[in-house]
């Protein structure tokens, strides 16, 4: 694998873009982790060149994947980071340590963390594409997990199931989700996999034959009834997607009506609804199993017309419509918006700017949209609050508090004599005032010293209640 493919993509859907950049990073990294070897034996370069693959494949822009390539060297390497700020300028080295701060991120597997983790990784990213990066890192690393230690296998395969995939399903970048847990199934649910396996093969063979029958025939009369058909296929749904979903319906394989679901891709919104109202005409719908992700799309963008019939030969059956667009989207996620021009350029405001990202714009008025629905307003608290953050132990664990929380309110928060012991903190490796307002992703150190002890002063500062409370419970019991 050299870098030539990488090009080779990016010309697929950016001809004019500048690739002497992408060159250049290439050959940067290629120097640095020269005579490094992955655990597979391979050339460690191997490595950022896929992560820079699949950023192509998602069709990401320069910086980005620029970012991928160079996202190792920093902290595996002897090239720092401010070499890179140099050579390639402010936008890649800040992708680049975006990634460096998110690796730095350890998972413990408690289920307290897991949430906070996932909220870390999205209220971190100012730049979403530093969280593609880092997928894109993730799902390499997936692939070749095999040379790993056994212990290790099940940690990563765990947190990949956890963290990265709901991460990448929120985002709504199912190309990434469904690879990332069919590579980590086999590692963290071993015995299910098989059973799984052993299962399957047969009925996807079956099923397949079915809708190899089957499409010819629809695509004929759909096209008999004027609804232009710009594809039709069908699609295999994935492993441990299966898996849940068996489990949900407690493994009775009857139930499981989209293992290979047809898909239909047609012009416009329209022809969307006209697809689905000629398939109803034809085939009995199954009642409460009619999705209309159009007109009210999941959370993460998603949207499609499902519906499941009583098809041909009365096989149940189920077909998913949807738009070129749409298709894109469901692909690429959040990517699929910051997608080129005709002209090769990035549509200006694609992403970035912090706080006016597209896809928060597109939840603000999803929320106007479907004030009802529950998973969309337990969607808002989890990824948008404005009023946390969260940030590190020096041994890497994640902290969350309210913002502008002190150091004083990180000491209490750590244990109630670390607070009352409390003399300096450090933040980011440097003494800080106890007053400072603490930020998203730094490092806070705790200086005790053994004769210290709470001042009234700290109340001034001091953000949480619980911090507050245990100021004031000192200061009176130790009353003179
Ligand atoms: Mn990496």
């Amino acid at each position: 694998m050299s870098v030539q493919a990488i090009i080779d993509q990016i010309k697929t859907y950016h001809p004019k873009a500048d690739i002497s950049l992408v060159e250049r990073a290439y050959k940067l990294a290629a120097k640095a982790h020269n005579g490094q070897k992955r655990l597979s034996g391979e050339d460690y370069i191997s490595h950022p060149v896929e992560v820079a693959k699949t950023l192509a494949e998602l069709k990401s822009d320069i910086p980005t994947i620029c970012a991928g390539l160079l996202h190792d060297v920093p902290e595996d390497t002897n090239i720092p980071l401010s070499y890179i700020k140099k050579n390639f300028g402010n936008e890649i080295a800040f992708l680049v340590n975006g990634v460096s701060k998110l690796g730095k991120i350890k998972y413990r597997g408690e289920k307290r963390y897991i949430e906070n983790l996932r909220k870390l990784f999205l209220s971190m990213c100012y730049d979403i594409r530093v969280v593609l990066v880092k997928l894109a890192d993730r799902l390499h690393n997936m692939k070749t997990l095999s040379y790993l230690p056994k212990d290790k296998q099940y940690r990563i395969a765990l947190e990949t199931l956890e963290i990265y995939a709901p991460i990448a399903d929120r985002l709504g970048i199912g190309t990434i989700k469904g690879h990332l847990e069919d590579l980590a199934f086999p590692y963290v649910y071993p015995k299910e996999y098989k059973r799984l396996i052993n299962n399957v093969k047969e009925k996807y063979e079956d099923r397949e034959n079915y809708i190899n029958f089957i499409i010819p025939k629809i695509k004929q009369y759909l096209e008999s009834e004027k609804v232009k058909i710009l594809d039709i296929h069908g699609r295999a749904k994935h492993y441990f997607s299966l898996y849940k979903k068996l489990e949900k319906y407690e493994m009775n394989w009857d139930k499981i009506y989209d293992l290979i679901a047809i898909r239909i891709i047609v012009n416009d919104i329209p022809d969307c609804y006209k697809t689905l109202g000629l398939i109803h005409k034809n085939w009995k719908p199954l009642l409460g199993r009619i999705k209309d992700y159009i007109a009210l799309p999941k959370p993460n963008g998603y949207r499609s017309l499902h519906t499941t019939v009583f098809c041909i030969n009365g096989k149940i059956t189920e077909f998913q419509i949807r738009t070129p667009q749409m298709h894109k989207e469901a692909e690429y996620g959040i990517a699929a918006h910051w997608a080129y021009t005709e002209a090769g350029k990035l549509s200006k405001d694609a992403y970035r700017n912090n706080n006016q990202l597209p896809w928060i714009k597109q939840l603000q008025k999803w929320q106007k949209e479907i004030k009802n629905s529950r998973e969309f307003i337990k969607y808002l608290k989890i990824d948008f609050f404005k009023d946390r953050i969260f940030v590190f132990t020096p041994k890497g664990d994640v902290i969350d508090l309210p913002e502008e929380a002190t150091p004083i309110d990180f000491a209490y928060h750590i244990h109630t004599d670390i607070g009352h012991k409390c003399a300096g903190a450090k933040v980011d490796g440097k003494l800080c005032s106890l007053s400072q307002s603490l930020k998203n992703g730094q490092v806070v150190e705790i200086i005790t010293k053994k004769e210290k002890k709470p001042n009234p002063d700290w109340l001034r500062f001091a953000k949480t209640n619980y911090a507050k409370n245990r100021i004031k419970n000192w200061l009176r019991k130790n009353k003179n």
